[in-house]
């Protein structure tokens, strides 16, 4: 099987696309990423996958690296809220159009897709956990441009009788995610302030939760999704349930960098939800043998990368 992976420049892309040049039924990775965030680095080591450097707003180049693959995991995007609020046409561009841009290519040889869609879309919903049939109500331009991705992955699905799988991704964390930058996630961010002995800084009051997921979790679920065909009419969270404030997390991970934490309150952040947590059911209906690998565990394997 040859498989695409569009963004697998990215964090999650170049972790996927290790995993699956990994698995004996692949036999050939691309990787489709035009570097905006994502970095070749990222790739260097990994002698199965391809890097085609381009975007997927060039439709003819998105057309002929999807017509040799036999399945597509779509991750490019442009990610960040706060990155929405300075440039939301950038976002809309990158994440709805250039997810149509996608699709269209999919249909024309019927490939399957897996693609990345985002908690944000509950947005301004507040019922705890989160399950897939609740209502969206986004609140930033990010979040908007992610529910296009999901809402026109599954009108293909539903349009074209194409196989598709939306899975919704809460806060993926590990190895590869960047530090350092003004849009960086927050465990990067604060595991980055924390070795270099500087202030941690948390938006808002520090009791906002949010449900961590470990890369190596995320990329065994698409990847197997890949290989198992697995499609689905609707929305798929692919996060289980683990619900952590910031300041916890900071706690945590003072824990095992041996760094006390410095934590410093800014104002909260436009467009950031309260709380997040996910319901697994629909994953677990999908993937029965899915195990996560435990947020210490997780959060330890990720210090030890940096
Ligand atoms: P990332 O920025 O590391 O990956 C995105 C990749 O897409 C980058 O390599 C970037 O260069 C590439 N890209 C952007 N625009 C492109 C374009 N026009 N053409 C080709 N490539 C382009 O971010 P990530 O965290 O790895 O996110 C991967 C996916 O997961 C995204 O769709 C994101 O919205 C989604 N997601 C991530 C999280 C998370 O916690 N990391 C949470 C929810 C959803």
């Amino acid at each position: 099987m040859n498989v695409v992976v569009t963004g697998g420049a990215g964090f999650i892309g170049a972790n996927l696309c290790r995993e699956l040049a990994s698995r004996p039924d692949v036999g050939g990775v691309v990787a489709l990423d035009d570097l905006s965030t994502g970095s070749a680095a990222n790739l260097a080591d990994e002698e199965n996958v391809d890097l085609v450097k381009g975007s997927i707003l060039d439709p003819a180049l998105v057309d002929s690296v999807v017509s040799q693959a036999d399945a597509v995991v779509h991750l490019a995007a442009r990610p960040s809220v706060p990155r929405s609020l300075k440039d939301p046409v950038a976002s809309h561009h990158a994440n709805a159009t250039g997810t149509v841009n996608v699709l269209e290519a999919c249909r024309r040889g019927n490939v399957p897709v897996v693609a990345a869609s985002s908690s944000s879309v509950y947005g301004a919903t507040e019922a705890l956990p989160k399950h897939e049939e609740l209502p969206t109500r986004p609140l930033s331009p990010y979040a908007a441009s992610k529910l296009a991705t999901e809402s026109y992955v599954l009108a293909y699905g539903a349009s074209f009788g194409l196989p598709v799988l939306a899975f919704r991704f809460f806060n993926v964390y590990g190895p590869l995610q960047p530090a350092g930058h003004a849009y960086a996630a927050v465990v990067p961010a604060f595991t980055d302030a924390m070795l270099r002995g500087e202030p941690v800084r948390i938006f808002g009051d520090g009791q906002q939760t949010r449900d961590f997921t470990y890369v190596g979790t995320v990329v065994r679920v698409l990847a197997d999704a890949v290989l198992r065909k697995v499609s689905y009419a609707g929305p798929v969270n692919l996060a289980f349930g683990t619900r952590v404030s910031l300041l916890d997390l900071a706690r945590q991970l003072a824990d095992i960098t041996g760094v006390p934490a410095d934590i410093r309150h800014e104002d909260p952040r436009a467009g950031d939800v309260r709380h997040s947590q996910a319901a697994d059911g629909r994953l677990r209906e999908l993937f029965p043998d899915v195990a996560q690998v435990p947020l210490a565990e997780g959060l330890a394997q990720t210090v030890d990368w940096f």
